[in-house]
């Protein structure tokens, strides 16, 4: 049987990732230090024998008792509310957590996936964003503590690659949704899902013509699965190039859920990624992936879930760090 670490284990992506790797017959360890991620993403797993847990933080020294097959590095504050809350701890997570995990995974001869992101790419010039293009970043900018963690997340693996041998894996994500995001996370999906459920006006920042992909979450795994399993070393994009506008995209929520309220539009914060879409040559070549699950149908299924939470964590307006 193949044994896995999993990072960020409790969180959003890390938590189907456990699930996919279980129902693939493996081994699973998660860890999670539960700033952001939740328990309850994970509890249903905690009866099996195939699976174990460590509330650890990977910026500390990572100890794993046993062999390792693999490791999933996906610990880190992913939304711009978190990671603009807990800046220090996002640069830690992104790069001395690598480190860490790096070096766990030379020890272990394990071979290691991490995860990288679109917001390598800051706000591009180039579109859509392949590969190659190197980005417009702003590393003094307030997405500058993510983006700057995972520039250097990817050099330093890849340094490890060749330096030391280890096998590593990149996979840069783009937005993704589904089921388990936080609804009070930040980010515009949930943000506008739970404006809708709540009877509130729907805030577009700017004008609503600045554009995002959004890839439906079980899509995305099959991606990082498949390169996981490659013998793929450099960087490759995973998401959905289907384009919106922010915009059109608030009236798509509005029409979904039926909600009769109108949008209003704030100031666009600092650095906003004026559009962003994947280019997935790469991917289609290497993995013979591409998403199969439209957002009509996605966002169907994203619904449904928040729709299950309780009314106390729909009302959840205050972020835990503030
Ligand atoms: N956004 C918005 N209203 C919200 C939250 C976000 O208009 O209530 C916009 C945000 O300015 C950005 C886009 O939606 O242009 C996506 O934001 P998100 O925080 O989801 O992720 P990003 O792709 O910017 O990291």
């Amino acid at each position: 049987m193949k044994r896995i670490l999993i990072t960020g284990a409790a969180g959003f992506l890390g938590s189907h990732l456990c699930d996919r790797f279980i129902s693939e017959g493996y081994e699973v360890v998660g860890m999670d230090n539960l700033i952001t991620g939740d328990l309850k993403n994970i509890e249903h797993l905690f009866h099996l024998e195939r699976f174990s847990f460590f509330h650890h933080d990977v910026s500390k020294f990572v100890h794993v008792p046993g062999e390792l097959d693999y490791i999933l590095h996906f610990a880190s504050p992913a939304s711009p509310i978190d990671y603009l809350k807990i800046p220090i701890q996002t640069l830690k997570v992104g790069s001395l957590g690598t480190h860490n995990l790096l070096g766990l995974a030379k020890n272990k001869k394990a071979r290691i996936l991490v995860a990288s992101t679109s917001e390598v790419y800051g706000d591009p010039h180039v579109h859509p964003q392949n590969e190659d293009y190197w980005g417009n970043v702003n590393p003094v900018g307030p997405r500058g503590v993510y983006d700057e963690a995972k520039r250097f997340q990817e050099a330093i693996t890849m340094a490890y690659h060749t330096y030391h041998g280890v096998e590593t894996r990149i996979v840069r994500i783009f937005n993704t949704y589904g089921p388990r995001m936080r609804l009070n996370d930040g980010r515009v999906l949930p943000a506008f899902i739970g404006q809708a459920i709540r009877g509130e006006d729907l805030t577009i920042f700017g004008d609503g013509s600045q554009t995002r992909s959004f890839c439906y979450v079980d899509d995305l795994i099959e991606g990082i699965y498949r390169l996981l399993l490659s013998d793929y070393a450099y960087p490759v994009n995973v998401g959905n190039p289907d384009e919106i506008t922010i915009g059109e995209f608030a009236e798509e929520i509005l029409k979904l859920t039926g909600a009769n309220q109108k949008v209003v539009y704030h100031p666009l914060p600092k650095d906003d990624p004026k559009q962003r879409q994947p280019d997935i040559t790469r991917a289609r070549e290497i993995l013979g992936w591409e998403p199969q699950i439209s957002r009509a149908e996605g966002l169907k299924r994203t619904y449904a879930y928040f729709k299950t939470l309780s009314p106390e964590e729909i009302n959840k307006r205050e972020h835990r760090f503030s």
